[in-house]
């Protein structure tokens, strides 16, 4: 393949990536943006395979082939619910590849490069390990934090900014070391900087607590990112930049949208809590304290409840997503709607454990759209809604975010679910949700609890509803 026409090819290439981005800023459009997605990634593979100075397939295909059975397989098994943990160890090979291909590059230096182009070249050798360093430890602690293989707790080490200073200002002393040595001596400065940029990413991960964890996601996102535009630059390739560029803009984006979502200050996430709010100790109050009984309830006098009901909110959570309720949610919304009951959902932006889980979940199930509403659009309407069905969502909707100032989700806006006239919640126990927080709303005077799997009471609810409407139209008929 000719240059200039591997350079078409790139140039369509990126622009199918934006058209992809495009499509998935909306559900009805989302499916679309993938095949985008997938299709330009299809139009850069091969162009950078079949470009003019490529030679090595007997090598491409050794490293490829595994990567695609294993990368598919993983893929094709992994549990909705699982997603965010492969997304960590994604962007943990990302992080990998910039320091792998930085090494590389430092090691077999390009003898065309000389003066300033040397100068810069071998700047973006640092920048970009330092960075892929980073992106890779960090992706690692946050797989084991939310895959549970360590805890959610924000590690608070007594000096822990001073850490991080003391590693940000050894980077810049070894970097000037790199700058100045000449090939192979550099290797040193740029081999300690790796290593001490491989701590800075396992602490800043390890310092952010679990209700922070949203933004981690989608920070380690941009990263990975960058590291992606900072190989693009070591390997002179404009495709990798640009899409390197597009994710670390956008992941950015999203990881500020989340702040915002959660009333975080975003410099005060990445830095693991400086400053106020995130990172906090898991203080007890006594708001978070158990206020009186839990009340219980039954599948029946939920299916009642609901029937006599003008409007219902739905509001699902992680423990939708875990059961797989989906489905019978969307019947039973069905269902109501048919007898004149005005339902709608309302979604929580950190809700479910990947931006935009429950809207993917509740698109497979087809929800139609204009009944899913964001939180700042339903949240006005609780005080006028007679029932809300709160489906294994916790953190999302704990009242102690607004009402304890000494609680680790304090100022995190939340669904006012126990606004509205009767809330049911159901889950398995009283547990509390993936930050660790205990929640006051179980015990309020107009909660009632569902106990046991989502799927299992959301099934039964629909089962008892069928009952009742079949026996209102036998006993009309009669
Ligand atoms: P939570 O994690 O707060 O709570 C989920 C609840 O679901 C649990 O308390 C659990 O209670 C219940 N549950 C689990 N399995 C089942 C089941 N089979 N049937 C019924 N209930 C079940 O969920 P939310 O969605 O409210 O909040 C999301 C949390 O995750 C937030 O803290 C957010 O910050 C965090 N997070 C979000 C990310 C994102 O991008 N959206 C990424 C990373 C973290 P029980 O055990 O009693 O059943």
């Amino acid at each position: 393949m000719s240059n200039s026409l591997q350079t078409v090819a790139y140039i369509a290439a990126s622009i199918l990536f934006i058209f992809s981005l495009g499509g998935l800023a909306n559900p009805e459009t989302a499916r679309r943006g993938n095949f985008f997605g997938i299709g330009g990634m299809a139009l850069a593979f091969l162009a950078t395979a079949l470009g003019g100075q490529f030679s090595g397939y007997g090598v491409l295909l050794t490293a490829i082939a595994p990567a695609v059975l294993i990368g598919s397989l993983l893929a094709s098994r992994v549990a909705m619910t699982s997603m965010p943990e492969l997304v960590a160890i994604l962007h943990s090979f990302v992080g990998l590849a910039a320091v792998l291909v930085g090494v590389a590059n430092y090691l077999a230096p390009d003898s065309n490069l000389t003066g300033s182009e040397s100068v810069i070249h071998q700047l973006e050798i640092y920048v970009g390990v330092f960075i892929g360093a980073v992106t890779f430890t960090g992706s690692l602690i946050a797989f084991g934090k939310l895959r549970a293989l360590i805890s959610s707790k924000p590690l608070l080490l007594p000096a822990r900014h001073v850490l991080n200073i003391s590693i940000l200002v050894a980077t810049v002393v070894f970097g000037a070391q790199f700058m100045t040595l000449g090939f192979p001596a550099g290797l040193t400065p740029l081999l300690i900087m790796t290593a001490l940029a491989g701590v800075l990413g396992l602490h800043l991960v390890a310092a952010i607590g679990g209700a922070d964890m949203p933004v981690v996601i989608s920070m380690l996102n941009s990263y990975s990112g960058w590291a992606a535009a900072a190989a693009g630059f070591m390997l002179s390739n404009d495709l990798l930049i640009i899409t390197g560029a597009l994710v670390g803009s956008s992941g950015a984006i999203l990881s500020y949208i989340m702040c915002k979502a959660m009333n975080r200050s975003f410099i005060s996430v990445i830095l693991g809590g400086f400053g106020e709010g995130a990172g906090k100790p898991q203080a007890k109050s006594d708001s978070a304290e158990p206020q009186g009984t839990a009340t219980p309830t039954t599948v029946e006098e939920t299916a009642d409840l609901l029937l006599g009901a003008r409007s219902v909110i739905i509001t699902p959570g992680y423990g939708m997503a875990v059961a797989q309720a989906q489905h019978p949610v969307a019947e039973i919304t069905k269902l109501l709607q048919a007898q004149g009951i005005n339902v709608r959902f309302g979604i929580h932006p950190v809700a479910g454990r990947l931006p935009g889980h429950m809207n993917v979940l509740l698109a497979e199930a087809n929800v139609p759209y204009d009944i899913v509403l964001e939180m700042e659009e339903i949240n006005e309407d609780f005080p006028q809604t007679d029932v809300v069905l709160v489906i294994g969502a916790n953190d999302t909707v704990n009242p102690s975010a607004l009402e304890d100032p000494n609680s680790p989700i304090a100022g995190m806006p939340v669904l006012e679910v126990w606004q509205s006239q009767t809330v049911v919640v159901m889950k398995r126990s009283l547990a509390s949700g993936y930050a660790g927080v205990e929640n006051p709303l179980f015990f309020k005077e107009n909660t009632q609890m569902l106990f046991g799997d989502a799927k299992k009471n959301v099934d039964a609810i629909l089962g008892k509803l069928r009952e009742r409407l079949e026996a209102k139209v036998l006993v009309g008929a009669g």
